[in-house]
């Protein structure tokens, strides 16, 4: 179903099964706010659902069910296929990072007698609005031995939250209103306010009472000091729980959607597969997005090439060279992240003749970039039109999207870092309205019909 909203009389029927599925959704939202959150809680419905951690395989065959994990920060699943493996793969491809707030490697100062933590954003974000809303601390400190401490601050009702404060608006008139809006906050405002008691030592020949306080708390209750920051990474992210959003119902509001979202459903349909496809199939849950995709956790490293290429040779027997080119140049991939729902309260950046609604179903978006289309993938023609062809005949609810007008802005996905290696790669996924706000807005039907044409990529 092509450009319509979705919820024919059918749907209305089935809304109790499409509305459950947003259950565990939002429960993957609360438990993974951090790539490596996610990448645990993936393995572990993995290992549940019987995929094996590929090191502990000699050889593959068809059936096989087989996961990968990549310095904690990446994981893959794949399920070998019928076919030979050099006729390819087909990899759906999302992102575990969310845009957020990282703490700086060396954080906390006092000032007026207020204990502060320094931060340096992540993604793209209106700073404005991660001020004054509760914060919660989630991340790893890796000790100078290598021990590994885990920390989530601020979910529990118990913990205590942290918070960026802002300026009252009676005085705000000189100093802040005059500022343009990505102004309103400058990244080096964005300062955590952790602590304002002091601690009373009499041997203590600190002045910064109020720090030395943090310090003895962090020491005492996590076991880390002030040098151990160095070695962490520690992310702020919106405390609290994804919820139910409007008085129908019909949305989920949550941090993360972008692009756990796609995350989500994917891992679901993978895990969901009854039979053994016919091609093997792939769902790769990337990290570094939202910067850019650089590092040797982002897409683009060679981390595909490597697992691809351990695939290959533990169901082939052996490997050589050419085996994997032709391999990614036979395979298919969906870019599945999230694009633009119109706001109607802005509907002025849209092409509304091209830009997708919510709960019109899952997008497609053939190209994405800016200025002309740089910065993309565009899939080819004839790639659109097999994916157009298995969304309509699995009576699938789709649309098309664009990230605004032309010259109004733009954006990208990892498709072109995927097309680049030589796969068939186009963008498909849903829509959200206040994408990279702490909390974003998605529809529960369109999450439904994403894992449905998930599963029906997985079966092409
Ligand atoms: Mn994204
Ligand atoms: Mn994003």
């Amino acid at each position: 179903m092509f450009r319509k909203n979705g919820w024919t009389k059918e749907r209305v029927e089935d809304k109790a099964v499409i509305f459950d599925f947003s259950e565990n959704y939002k429960k993957f939202l609360d438990d993974g706010k951090t790539e490596r959150e996610v990448v645990e809680i993936s393995r572990k419905l993995a290992e549940e659902n019987g995929f094996v951690h590929i090191e502990n395989v000699e050889t593959l065959k068809a059936g096989d069910k087989v996961y990968f994990i990549n310095r904690n920060k990446n994981i893959v699943l794949s399920v070998i296929g019928e076919d030979d493996i050099l006729k390819g793969i087909n990899y759906i491809v999302s992102h575990i990072d969310s845009p957020r707030i990282d703490i700086k490697a060396n954080p906390l100062y006092e000032e007026l007698d207020l204990a502060y933590m320094k931060t340096h954003y992540y993604g793209g974000i209106k700073k404005y609005q991660w001020a004054t809303i509760p914060l919660a601390l989630h991340g790893v400190v890796i000790l100078e031995d290598g021990t590994k401490v885990d920390l989530t601050i601020g979910e529990c009702e118990n913990d205590p939250i942290l918070m960026i404060p802002d300026l009252l608006p009676h005085l705000w008139g000189k100093s802040q209103a005059e500022r343009k809006a990505p102004e309103v906050f400058l990244g080096e405002e964005l300062q955590i306010l952790v602590g304002s008691m002091p601690m009373y030592l009499e041997e203590c020949e600190s002045k910064e009472l109020i720090k030395t306080h943090i310090l003895e708390i962090l020491k005492s209750k996590y076991g880390f000091g002030e040098e151990d920051f160095v070695s962490a990474e520690l992310q702020l992210v919106p405390a609290g729980k994804a919820r139910d959003l409007g008085l129908d119902r019909s949305m989920v509001a949550g941090y993360g959607q972008d692009d756990r979202i796609c995350a989500y459903t994917s891992l679901k349909a993978i895990l969901d597969l009854k039979a053994t496809p016919k091609r093997t199939v792939v769902c790769f849950l990337a990290d570094k997005e939202e910067t850019g995709s650089n590092g040797s956790t982002g897409l683009q490293s060679n981390y595909l090439e490597y697992f691809t290429t351990e695939l290959i040779l533990k169901v082939k027997g052996s490997f050589n060279a050419f085996d994997l080119q032709k391999t990614l140049w036979n395979s298919k991939a969906l870019s599945s992240d999230v694009n633009v729902a119109m706001d109607p309260i802005f509907k002025g950046v849209h092409d509304p003749m091209n830009a997708a609604k919510l709960n019109n179903g899952i997008v497609i978006t053939k190209y994405t970039g800016a200025r002309g289309k740089s910065g993309t993938n565009d899939a080819d023609a004839e790639f659109v039109a097999e994916i157009r062809n298995m969304l309509n005949k699995n009576d699938i609810v789709w649309q098309i999207g664009m990230l605004g007008k032309v010259d109004e802005g733009g954006g990208g996905t990892v498709a072109m870092f995927l097309a680049q290696k030589g796969i068939k790669t186009i963008d498909v996924g849903p829509a959200l309205l206040s994408m990279h706000a702490p909390m974003e807005i998605s529809s529960k039907l369109d999450v439904y019909e994403t894992y449905r044409a998930y599963l029906a990529f997985y079966n092409l």
